[in-house]
């Protein structure tokens, strides 16, 4: 075995026999431009500002390319090329005729699928078996299901006549960039409505080269402009009088002054925010099942996900056993090199949120909670985090009520229903909760009284674009995905 090979082999504790060796996806099969423009109006267009940023690889810090910062000028522009659009093409089209479009759209993105996800992974950090299994196929049955609805928007709202909205500015972040935006483009585009789309500043890249696929697809210049930019991009975007709706996913706390920002004025609003997900695992769960879906919903992507499992409530009397078989599964988890397809964790997606995540575990040992990581060594460059779990947790402590982001997961006890229901609901955020456990009868009892939007049952992170998806409380409001993601995008007439 060559020395580099040994290098990156992983030998697992618990099995000596199973060794994998690096499997690197290649990142020549995917092509990132040096310097990227705004997609405004059809066309790749320079900044007005002038100015640019450079987005780089969080697992290796190197740059991968210079994008362009929109200023107000160019916000501007990208809202009246959508409103041009709106007016002269989009809202007229025949929407059997926009759905074409729209499924082309979907084709060209599988078609893409093996470069968006290099790209998705280089760029953001993401492990490429998540951007290849989960973001870039999901992203493109978004586009499938809601071109499906284009032309059937009577049979979705039956007895009314469902009108577009008109352009609407939509801000997303870094944790699921590609998908995020095909939430988002989706169901505007197939309802009427032009779009000005703000990827967030540390993964713009697969959002640009969605750009690049809707000029290829022929989409009338101006129906979907994609602008990248920093925080005051986005304040611009929401500020902006032609602005008919906006659709945020992001922090409560940004979505907290795009709330005050928009009250008083017509602006419609959907706010998809942050999370703070338990998982419940009773004694008569199927165990080893349970341990692998908690392991699955918070350390899988880094726990980059609002509806990360960053919770843990496990009955008593299996507490103990669940906790080592947890740390067992840690042990075996791969920490490392994004681009490998055996990485299960890969890179935190920036420097700053490694900060936030390091911070919080800190926080949670001052606490006094009890702190156990993976055994892991982790790459000398690059931004990474060891798998982290804390057990002796209080309801009270800030690492068990405030959102991470990150690779930690905050465990408790209970005795019973009622007392987990009270703890699982007792915190700011009702955006996701999951349930494991044999009896059918107690997943109906706790999902009826969970403050969610999301309850998973005997699995966790399970996403399709026919279900809908969105909080309660300070997890934000309005639903995505589903006939319930069409909403939003109309007036009922
Ligand atoms: P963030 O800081 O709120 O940023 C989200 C987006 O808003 C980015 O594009 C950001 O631009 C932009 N932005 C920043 N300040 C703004 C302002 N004043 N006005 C308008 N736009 C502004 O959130 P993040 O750190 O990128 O993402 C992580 C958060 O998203 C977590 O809280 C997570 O729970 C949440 N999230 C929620 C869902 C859901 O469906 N509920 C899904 C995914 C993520 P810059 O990137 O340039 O700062
Ligand atoms: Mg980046």
């Amino acid at each position: 075995m060559s020395k580099a090979i040994k290098k990156n082999t992983i030998q697992l504790k618990f099995d000596s026999a199973r060794v994998y060796e690096p499997a690197i996806e290649s990142k020549s099969a995917a092509k990132i431009k040096p310097v990227y423009d705004l997609f405004i109006n059809g066309k790749f267009e320079k900044p007005l500002s002038k100015k640019y940023f450079n987005t780089i690889n969080p697992a290796s810090e190197e740059i991968l390319s210079s994008v362009a910062m929109a200023g107000k000028a160019d916000v501007n522009k990208a809202v009246l090329a959508a409103r041009n659009a709106y007016e002269r093409t989009w809202k007229k089209m025949p929407a059997a005729e926009r759905a074409k479009y729209i499924y082309r759209i979907a084709r060209m993105i599988q078609e893409k699928a093996r470069e968006f996800a290099i790209i998705e992974t280089l760029d953001g950090g993401k492990p490429i078996r998540e951007s290849r299994d989960f973001d870039v196929p999901t992203a493109a049955n978004h586009f499938f299901y809601y071109a499906g609805w284009a032309d059937k928007l009577e049979y979705a709202f039956p007895n009314r006549k469902a009108m577009p909205l008109g352009v609407a500015g939509q801000i997303i972040p870094w944790n699921f960039p590609l998908l995020m935006a095909a939430w988002k483009i989706a169901p505007a585009l197939a309802t009427g409505n032009t779009v000005v789309l703000k990827p967030a500043e540390t993964t713009p890249l697969t959002a640009l080269k969605l750009a690049e696929i809707i000029q290829e697809a022929d989409l009338p210049p101006g129906v979907v402009n994609i602008i990248t930019g920093a925080g005051d991009t986005g304040a611009n975007i929401v500020n902006h009088a032609d602005i008919n709706k906006i659709a945020f996913t992001g922090s409560t706390a940004v979505g907290k002054i795009i709330q005050r920002a928009i009250a008083g004025t017509n602006k419609k609003a959907t706010l998809e925010l942050g999370g703070k997900a338990a998982n419940i695992i009773f004694d008569d769960a199927p165990l080893d099942q349970a341990v692998e879906g908690i392991i699955n919903g918070i350390f899988f992507n880094q726990g980059h996900v609002c509806c990360a499992g960053s919770r843990l409530y496990v009955q008593e009397s299996v507490y103990e056993q669940v906790i080592q078989k947890l740390k067992d599964r840690m042990e075996t988890l791969i920490v490392g090199n994004p681009m490998d397809k055996n990485t299960d964790v890969g890179a935190i997606n920036s420097r700053e949120q490694l900060a936030t995540i390091q911070r919080y575990i800190k926080l949670g040992n001052q606490e006094g909670a009890e702190m156990y990581q993976s055994a892991c060594a982790l790459p000398k460059k690059g931004f990474f985090c060891k798998p982290t779990i804390f057990t002796n947790v209080a309801q009270s402590n800030r690492i068990a009520q405030e959102e991470i982001f990150g690779p930690v997961l905050a465990i408790q006890s209970f005795r019973t229903d009622d007392e987990v229901i009270e703890k699982a609901n007792n915190t700011a955020f009702g955006l996701s909760a999951g349930i494991w456990t044999d009896k059918g009868s107690k997943i109906f009892n706790l999902t009826s009284k969970m403050r969610a939007g999301v309850v998973w049952a005997n699995t966790y992170n399970k996403f399709d674009p026919t279900s809908p998806f969105g909080g309660y409380k300070e997890s934000g409001y309005g639903r995505e995905g589903g006939l319930h993601g069409l909403f939003p995008y109309v007036k009922l007439v």
